[in-house]
């Protein structure tokens, strides 16, 4: 019997950070690892951003502890951008900073989920969605139609009971959809006249592709005195995933109750990175858009790329977020005498040095996630040694 608690023993190891928990050991040991596992941008955080932090640890703004739910003026420059890219006006009190939007979401989870109730959101999912429901003792379940990738209100009106949180990402992790305007109010108005708790996640909001639109809650609901709550942060817009910011943004009485919960979770992230965090947010936005601009030339190189390779298949061309969520033909997996695309990713990383994650940890076996947050040439190289390994 292990003496550890059931939650620990219940909660599965991310399955992204297991994949490039190899390639890295693998790369250690001195091969030749193309690592298209994990989900951070290769750039470097720009220079104005990691100044400011700096500046805070050079003037001493870091021997305090900051507000649990963040200094008040990071909290002014997200509710600043917030007003500038929806229009919707925020009080400092609607917003709470974390160490991460994963924190938020997790914060967010305890602050509304009792054991028992049950939490939907659609297939494939980002996993670490399903393991804080589980850490609640809470049900996930995720519904879908499994090519689109997106919750419907028809998967809503299908459930035999009332979920109490609805969990939607946009544009998505790992399958890069993005949901149109009339799709986001119509889960909004399902979840308002229900009176259900909707999160939206939208991380990647800001990274979108080829001329499409991305339309945040924000600009269809009022937060305040709503159960909508807006997830973000800087990891992704700002190359910044190794400073921990993220946010939410709800009515006061969300932000409240999670700030209360993270008052003994963390006392509020660290403050040398909230000052990046605010310069990121409060200073020129064209960084964003440089490196948006980036993965839509790779977006555009790698799909036609993938589109030659017999045997792998895209559902649509990915219109957000920085993946493929790649179909592998189940006569590719018989042939290669390969029982899953757990087993493929394994052995394409021992044969070919390719990492990429497969399906299973995103609630879909049969594909293969692959971020194009690394430089054409590795993209390139790394589609090579994918289509020579099925040949
Ligand atoms: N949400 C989604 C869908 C993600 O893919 C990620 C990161 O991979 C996050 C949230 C969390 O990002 P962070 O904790 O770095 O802010």
């Amino acid at each position: 019997e292990s003496e550890f608690s059931t939650l620990a023993q219940s909660v599965h190891p991310s399955a992204t950070l297991a994949v490039s928990k190899k390639a890295k050991a693998m790369t250690a040991a001195g091969e030749d690892v193309i690592n298209l596992g994990i989900g951070e941008p290769d750039f470097k955080t720009p220079e104005p951003i990691a100044q400011a932090a700096i500046a805070a640890i050079e003037t001493g703004k870091t021997s305090f502890y900051t507000p649990v739910s963040g200094t008040l003026s990071l909290r002014q420059g997200i509710v600043d951008l917030a007003k500038k890219l929806t229009g919707q006006e925020l009080s400092v009190n609607q917003v709470v900073v974390t160490t991460g939007a994963k924190m938020a979401l997790y914060a967010m989870v305890q602050a509304l989920v009792n054991p028992g109730d049950f939490v939907v959101s659609a297939k494939p999912y980002w996993v670490s969605y399903a393991e804080q429901v589980n850490m609640a003792g809470a049900d996930f379940i995720a519904v879908g139609d499994e090519k689109q990738g997106k919750l419907r209100v028809a998967d809503l009106d299908a459930l035999d009971r009332k979920p109490k949180l609805i969990m939607v990402n946009n544009p998505t992790n790992p399958s890069g959809i993005l949901y149109s305007k009339e799709e986001i109010l119509g889960l909004l108005n399902w979840a308002e006249e229900q009176d259900v708790f909707i999160m939206i996640d939208e991380i990647y909001g800001r990274l979108v592709y080829n001329g499409a639109t991305f339309t945040s809650a924000m600009k269809l609901k009022t937060l305040s005195g709503s159960k909508v709550i807006v997830v973000d942060g800087v990891s992704k817009s700002y190359s910044m995933t190794g400073w921990r910011i993220g946010w939410a943004l709800a009515d006061e009485s969300v932000i409240a109750n999670m700030s209360k919960l993270l008052g003994h979770m963390t006392s509020g992230p660290t403050a040398a990175a909230q000052a990046a965090a605010e310069a990121a947010v409060t200073e020129s936005q064209e960084v964003v858009e440089g490196m948006r601009k980036t993965f839509e030339e790779r977006l555009n190189a790698t799909y036609a790329l993938i589109e030659k390779i017999d045997g792998l298949n895209l559902a649509a061309k990915p219109e957000g977020a920085f993946y493929f969520f790649i179909k592998v033909d189940q006569d590719v997996l018989d042939r290669m005498n390969l029982s899953s695309t757990l087993e493929f990713a394994d052995k394409l990383l021992e044969a070919e040095k390719v990492a990429l994650p497969a399906g299973e940890g995103f609630g879909m076996p049969g594909y293969l996630r692959l971020s194009y947050a690394q430089d054409q040439a590795t993209l390139n190289e790394a589609l090579k040694r994918i289509e020579r390994f099925i040949k």
